[in-house]
């Protein structure tokens, strides 16, 4: 009998049409000595090749449904554990306990939520290479340009995100209604921004940038209570200008910025 695909939890299960999870195994290069952690099995379709490249892996899952399913095809492999629970609400120092690789084709309806706690557990968390919506992957990977977003910041303030390839959506069961991609981020093993610019405050002022989209960078940093012609000029001053949206500025730009400001 098929499974009744949850549209609740972004059920949309690969197949392996045109050798998309040899691919995902191919840049993801686990190897014999590393310890997976994937999010969302389903039915177990990339879980397999992950169990026999890695040492072990790890499922979380949070649909009751596909215990059985996963049980029944790796319940016997010693290298297979499954946690079922929703991931949001994975404690990794109680039940990761050791360093992983992430490599997930993960539910869309949470990307954002997933890539923050995974960042929130570096500590445990060595790569992580996830599938999510075209547009996700194009945002968080944009070095320039309108695309870029907080999320795409929250990123680069910890590591390096690459955007590795495009799945269309035929290759999905049942087919979602956006293409995907297959993305990768390198968490930084030493931090080259946090000892510049504490992370908290990193965060408020790039909230605050990217608060009103229609806005300009001068406008939106004004809610710190920052004088605006203090401001202007001081932005005029360091090369940058008034007009500019949080969107032009690269990391590197905020990080001057903050300091300038912090300097005052
Ligand atoms: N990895 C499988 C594949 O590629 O065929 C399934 C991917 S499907 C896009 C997302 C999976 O995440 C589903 O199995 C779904 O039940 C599971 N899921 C949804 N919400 C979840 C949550 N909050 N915590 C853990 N798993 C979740």
């Amino acid at each position: 009998m098929s499974f009744n695909h949850k549209k609740k939890f972004g059920q949309n299960f690969l197949t392996n049409q045109n050798d998309v999870l040899s691919r995902i195994m191919e840049v993801a290069k686990v190897n014999p000595d590393e310890a997976i952690l994937e999010i969302g099995p389903g039915e177990g379709a990339l879980t397999e090749l992950l169990l026999n490249a890695g040492k072990k892996v790890i499922c979380v899952e949070i649909d009751r449904d596909l215990e059985k399913i996963l049980m029944r095809k790796f319940g016997d492999n010693p290298k297979f554990q499954l946690i079922m629970k929703d991931v949001l609400t994975l404690d990794f120092e109680e039940e990761i306990k050791e360093k992983v690789k992430v490599v997930a084709n993960i539910p869309y309806y949470i990307t954002s939520p997933i890539i923050n706690k995974l960042i929130e557990n570096k500590e445990y968390v060595q790569d992580i290479f996830i599938m999510v919506q075209k547009e996700v992957a194009e945002r968080v990977c944009a070095k320039n340009g309108k695309e870029r977003s907080v999320l795409t910041l929250s990123v680069e303030y910890f590591g390096e995100a690459n955007y590795l390839f495009t799945i269309p959506k035929e290759f999905f069961t049942p087919p979602p209604k956006v293409d995907s991609a297959f993305m990768s981020i390198n968490l930084f093993k030493e931090n080259p921004f946090e000892n510049k610019v504490e992370e908290q405050e990193f965060f408020k002022y790039v909230k605050m940038a990217f608060s009103n989209k229609r806005k300009n960078i001068l406008n939106n940093l004004s809610g710190l209570g920052i004088n605006k012609t203090d401001l202007k000029e001081l932005l005029e001053k360091n090369g940058f200008s008034g007009n500019m949206r949080a969107e032009e500025f690269s990391i590197n730009d905020f990080i001057k910025l903050i300091l300038l400001l912090k300097g005052r």
